[in-house]
């Protein structure tokens, strides 16, 4: 890591792990890791890095601002084994650098490997261990829960999320708990199509994602998406479907 030009990013990194492991305890608990931002990013996150980016990236036909959910999901999936903090940086070095056009998911992967910084523990897997367990707020009471929006499951179904952002103050962070519920009549417009397989590969190939990053995305963050064939089976043709306009 020495001739590393990051070096002296890394060192607040490299310093609070070094004091974790310093105090000679090791983070077990998913409490502990999160309280150390050791997770991976969260969709409000990510929106917020997409936000960041658009506001610096405005040339070019495929400027921030341009990105349809689908890519901005894409790229959420691609770099969910990240922490915002990670991400944050790594998108702030690239811009520093001087680039022309915004970053696509594995460039930005690139230089997260060119920091040398870990995978974290994801928000999915983060999820599925709190599933298990009790939904009490974090702030106390009762969640209070507002529209977050809609994401594709591991199926590629759309499901439509809601996130509770009850904090003690304004000096806290608000509890981040998510559930997914029946979409609202206002939210039905903006409701994005069933992702299929050979979508999701096409739009990640669009996007710049090598081979080997597409071939880990299926199974661990897509592990059961539909062919196309399988797509029609259940949900009939697209075009039919646009025609009768419906969506379910
Ligand atoms: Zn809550």
């Amino acid at each position: 890591m020495g001739d590393s030009p990051y070096e002296e990013d890394l060192q607040p990194i490299q310093g609070e792990l070094g004091n974790i492991i310093d105090k000679g305890t090791e983070l077990k608990t998913v409490e502990e890791l999160e309280k150390a931002g050791l997770v991976g990013i969260s969709w409000n996150e990510w929106l917020e890095c997409v936000q960041w980016l658009t506001i610096r990236y405005t040339a070019g036909d495929n400027s921030p601002s341009n990105w349809t959910d689908v890519e901005i999901q894409a790229m959420f999936q691609d770099l969910q084994d990240w922490s915002y903090k990670d991400i944050q940086s790594a998108i702030i070095k690239l811009h520093s650098e001087g680039r022309s056009f915004a970053p696509n998911a594995s460039q930005i992967i690139g230089m997260l490997n060119r920091m040398g910084v870990n995978v974290v523990l994801s928000q999915r897997k983060l999820k599925a261990h709190k599933s298990g367990s009790t939904s009490e707020c974090k702030s106390g009471g009762e969640h209070e829960w507002f529209e977050l929006g809609w994401l594709h499951d591991e199926y590629g179904d759309p499901v439509f999320y809601e996130a509770c952002g009850k904090s003690v103050s304004v000096q806290t962070n608000a509890c981040g708990a998510e559930r997914i519920v029946p979409a609202p009549d206002s939210q039905m417009f903006a409701k994005p199509e069933p992702m299929w397989l050979e979508k999701f590969v096409d739009t990640a190939k669009g996007m710049g994602l090598p081979e080997h990053r597409i071939d880990w995305m299926l199974p661990n963050a897509r592990p059961h998406l539909r062919t196309y064939a399988q797509h029609i089976e259940k949900y009939g043709h697209p075009q039919e479907e646009a025609v009768e306009g419906t969506i379910e």
